[in-house]
């Protein structure tokens, strides 16, 4: 569907009124600005709390106050199996099993502990290929594993950058180094979605060109769990890893998601590090020796569930879900092109960056001034619009369509014409 936009406030609140998820708005709360609700293009960064969140953690609070350790079993949602609370939301917007996804930790946690597993270089096989200008955690997370195998970080890890002049990644660049590594390679891990170009990556192809090479694919998807609806199982993706607190709104801090494919998830021989929550529950507590991994990505729980890590991905995950990914997907689609357009209308001093095509990005633009972006971006948020400023000179906008409507993008657009930049 192609809709012809118009640079008006009657156009935008047309938008609004055809929209069926925005009710979804009011259930929201806004920072404030001069007593008004903040334009809020960050939910890349840090997702809004539902108005359902407080309401659910005073409920834990409760069940903690009036039965202790008895809430493991008699909680309104028993601690024991808080994790499961989590399943039929993400499965269905991972595209995957419920066995195959669960949420405990962090995402970099995540990735360095199921990096044991899918990371035990060979003598020959021991290369990893990432995009250059991964997120710094990823970079981290990758040049210490390396370390701490005993090889070297710029021998072992083979970085893909943009050609010549160009700021994005073409995937038939990304497939070509994936067929050179061939036999040295051992895993393809790239974000889904950069965190700065806003580029959506061919996740079927590259990891198909990683599995033909010999290679597992791992996708950290950071930017996409609640942006772009996947198929991870069908995609034959072997794991991935995501924070909660993006756009799944849940908190800072929220525990993370990990998506393990079922061949792995069911084969209880497949190495990976164990703790008690990740061992058969009939056993759990029988406190003997020898680890019993349960089938699916919940072998890799370690720990007692966190609970108050949890909460409010939980009560956003309810909305989320009612939304329902690919509903969100089209509004999504609809928005940031109008966010697009609008922007387009204007002598702004910047590029998009991200790709024209919305089908090689989510919710978020990049706007790449070559100067002055760090003061533009002050002005912006003096204005009341929330975004954020990324080094080198990336203002990134992203209107999650859960909360943000055509007329917040409106209002960005008057804002940014009465800029005399
Ligand atoms: C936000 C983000 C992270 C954050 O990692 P944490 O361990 O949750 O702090 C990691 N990777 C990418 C690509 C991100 O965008």
């Amino acid at each position: 569907m192609k809709t012809a936009y118009e640079a008006t406030a009657a156009f935008a609140r047309s938008m609004d009124a055809a929209d069926p998820l925005a009710p979804f708005k009011n259930q929201f709360h806004f920072p404030q600005h001069n007593g008004q609700n903040s334009i809020y293009f960050c939910g890349n960064s840090l997702g809004l709390q539902a108005k359902t969140v407080e309401a659910a953690i005073r409920q834990e609070l409760k069940d903690w106050q009036d039965m202790a350790v008895e809430g493991y079993f008699r909680a309104k949602h028993p601690w024991l199996y808080y994790q499961y609370n989590f399943s039929t939301a993400l499965a269905a917007m991972m595209g995957c099993s419920e066995e195959e996804v669960t949420v405990m930790n962090t995402l970099t946690v995540n990735l360095h502990l199921i990096l044991q597993s899918f990371y035990r270089p060979g003598k020959e096989r021991c290369r990893i290929i990432m995009e250059a200008g991964a997120f710094p955690s990823d970079q981290y997370a990758i040049e210490t594993l390396v370390q701490l195998h005993g090889l070297q970080p710029d021998e072992t890890i083979v970085e893909i950058h943009p050609r010549a002049g160009e700021k994005l990644l073409r995937t038939e660049d990304i497939l070509q180094t994936i067929r050179e590594q061939g036999p040295s390679l051992a895993l393809v891990l790239m974000g889904g979605i950069n965190y700065y170009t806003g580029q959506f990556y061919d996740m079927p192809a590259i990891t198909a060109a990683a599995h033909e090479a010999g290679a597992y694919a791992g996708w950290d998807l950071a930017h996409v769990a609640g942006n772009i609806p996947l198929e991870l199982h069908n995609w034959d993706v072997d794991f991935a890893v995501w924070c909660s607190y993006k756009y799944l709104n849940g908190g800072p801090g929220a525990a993370g998601g990990l998506y393990v494919h079922e061949r792995f998830g069911n084969d209880p021989a497949f190495p990976r590090l164990g703790g008690w929550w990740g061992n058969d529950e009939k056993t759990r507590f029988k406190m003997e020796k020898g680890f019993v991994p349960r089938s699916g990505a919940a072998g890799w729980q370690i720990s007692t569930a966190q609970v108050f890590n949890m909460v409010a991905l939980k009560a956003s995950l309810e909305l989320l879900h009612q939304a329902g990914i690919r509903q969100l997907r089209n509004k999504s689609i609809a928005l940031t092109g109008y966010l697009e357009y609008l922007l387009q209308q204007l002598p702004l001093p910047c590029e998009i960056i991200t790709p024209a095509d919305p089908q090689q990005r989510g919710a978020q633009l990049s706007l790449f001034f070559p100067e002055n972006g760090k003061a533009i971006h002050t002005k912006m948020m003096e204005q009341g619009i929330i975004c954020d400023y990324r080094e080198p000179g990336v203002i990134r906008l992203a209107p999650a369509p859960m909360y943000c409507s055509f007329t917040d993008v409106f209002r960005l657009y008057e804002v940014l014409r009465n800029f005399s930049v």
